[in-house]
């Protein structure tokens, strides 16, 4: 019995942008006492640094040189902050939780995700992040590339209708002045580049479970995600 209870897995949650992976990713991660590690806030972070240096320019052409010579000053942690100890993503030690959700930044990110250098620096991190197992993490290369050996594999998906009728509730909620136009052409644009790029295309992998929560209430989510973790650990 003790064995069963002490045991660890690696959880690992991709899918398309805003399919609510994240958010079920960190309520899993918190009902069974995991760490939770939120990838996607790792590329934004890099995509936040490179903005704020002037290298991407308004046309989303990425000054590559400039930032892969960057990257090792670019030191990405995640810290619980706010009354409900909600993990909040910091860049060089500055909390940039909110910022690196703005729109500006959803824009830039996929072009930043396409470079190798960056993506072999974030996916090691990763790696670091889950050597002792007992980790929940979300992203688009988690089961494919960064935990090809998780004992649990989910892939999240819901029509690009959906994702981005729910992304504007959220940008709207925080005060964002964006149109559903705005959004959905985001969500599609993301897709298309994270589907086609030549490192660690967003797939499915083949031994994930597949979940459209178009339809499920977020407390179906975490209850049909409980179960698969409840068997998983069985296993
Ligand atoms: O998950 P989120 O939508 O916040 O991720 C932002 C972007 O970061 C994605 O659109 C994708 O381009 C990139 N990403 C990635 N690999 C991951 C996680 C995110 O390329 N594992």
């Amino acid at each position: 019995m003790k064995e069963i209870t002490d045991k660890k897995i690696i959880v690992a949650i991709d899918g398309y942008s805003s399919s609510g992976k994240s958010t079920m990713a960190r309520e899993l991660a918190s009902r069974i006492g995991y760490v939770y590690v939120d990838s996607g806030a790792m590329y934004r972070a890099v995509t936040l640094y490179a903005l704020r240096h002037g290298m991407i320019d308004n046309k989303r052409n990425v000054d590559v040189h400039s930032l892969v010579a960057a990257l090792p000053g670019i030191k990405i942690s995640f810290a619980r902050a706010g009354e409900d100890g909600v993990q909040h993503t910091l860049l060089n030690g500055e909390d940039v939780e909110h910022e690196i959700r703005d729109m500006k930044v959803s824009e830039n990110v996929s072009p930043v995700a396409v470079i190798p250098e960056v993506r072999e620096r974030l996916v090691s991190l990763q790696q670091e992040f889950g050597e002792d197992k007992g980790i929940v993490m979300d992203g688009r290369d988690i089961g494919t590339t960064v935990f090809p050996h998780a004992e649990l594999k989910i892939f999240v998906n819901a029509s690009a209708e959906e994702r981005a009728r729910r992304r504007l509730k959220e940008l709207l909620a925080k005060g964002e002045d964006v149109t559903y136009e705005e959004v959905y052409a985001n969500v599609v644009d993301r897709d298309r580049i994270d589907t086609t790029r030549a490192v660690s295309p967003l797939r499915k992998a083949t031994d994930a479970i597949e979940l459209d929560n178009g339809a499920m209430t977020r407390e179906e989510q975490i209850d049909w995600l409980l179960d698969k973790f409840n068997k998983a650990i069985e296993d």
